[in-house]
């Protein structure tokens, strides 16, 4: 199967361009669900977790508290490490999964933190990044989220700098223009993207 990973930092317009993408029949897949679905009840991560940090770190109704663990990993490098060798294996047999039932042509696999973490990239055929200068991204984020721009700004720190996620790049969409010169784009990759995914295997 041909996956396109897309990624870009925070308010880029991720899913902007990947609802375009399934409107137009590609299979989108995202990890940021994956990352949710591999820790639900029952799951083995969500057992792994528990054994690890102790009961307290779920909520009374049995599921994850995600705000408790956040803090658990903020200060401790070692639990942070502990943690992404639990979920990257788990997200990543998620979404092969996904890919393997996918019905489209091809998968469009969202992945928001592909530079910083670099898991995920061995699913890849080819890396979509969806780009906008920072004080575009502090104003969608003021606009969405109601964020202070020292808020929006401290997020945008938190994350890989635009220039490592273009030096990834195999394409680039800039998302600063209106919707209709958006859809062009995508079109236009779309069509790319059929073509390079009939020719896999040949
Ligand atoms: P997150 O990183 O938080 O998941 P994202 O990268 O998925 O965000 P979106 O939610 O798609 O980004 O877009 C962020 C905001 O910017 C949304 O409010 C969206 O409507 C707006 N937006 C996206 N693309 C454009 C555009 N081309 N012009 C104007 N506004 C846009």
């Amino acid at each position: 199967m041909f996956v396109v990973g897309l990624t870009g930092g925070i308010a880029s317009g991720k899913t902007t361009v990947s609802d375009l993408f399934a409107s137009l029949g590609a299979t989108v897949v995202d990890t940021d669900i994956g990352a949710r679905a591999v820790v639900a009840p029952g799951q083995t991560g969500l057992d792994a977790i528990v054994r690890h940090f102790g009961k307290q770190i779920l909520k009374p109704d049995g599921t994850l508290d995600r705000a408790a663990l956040r803090q658990r990993v903020f200060d401790e490098p070692e639990q942070r490490e502990w943690l992404e060798s639990l979920l990257h294996p788990l997200i990543i047999d998620w979404a092969r999964q996904r890919i393997t039932e996918a019905a489209g042509p091809y998968v469009v696999l969202v992945i928001p933190l592909l530079v910083e973490s670099g898991a995920l990239r061995e699913l890849l055929s080819r890396v979509l990044v969806v780009d906008v200068p920072e004080h575009v991204q502090v104003s969608r984020l003021q606009q969405r989220d109601g964020s202070s721009e020292s808020a929006a700004r401290a997020i945008l720190r938190t994350q890989a700098r635009r220039d490592q996620r273009l030096a990834i790049a195999d394409d680039v969409i800039e998302n600063t223009s209106e919707q209709a010169a958006l859809r062009a784009r995508v079109e236009t990759l779309h069509q790319h993207y059929l073509s390079l995914a009939a020719n896999v295997g040949d």
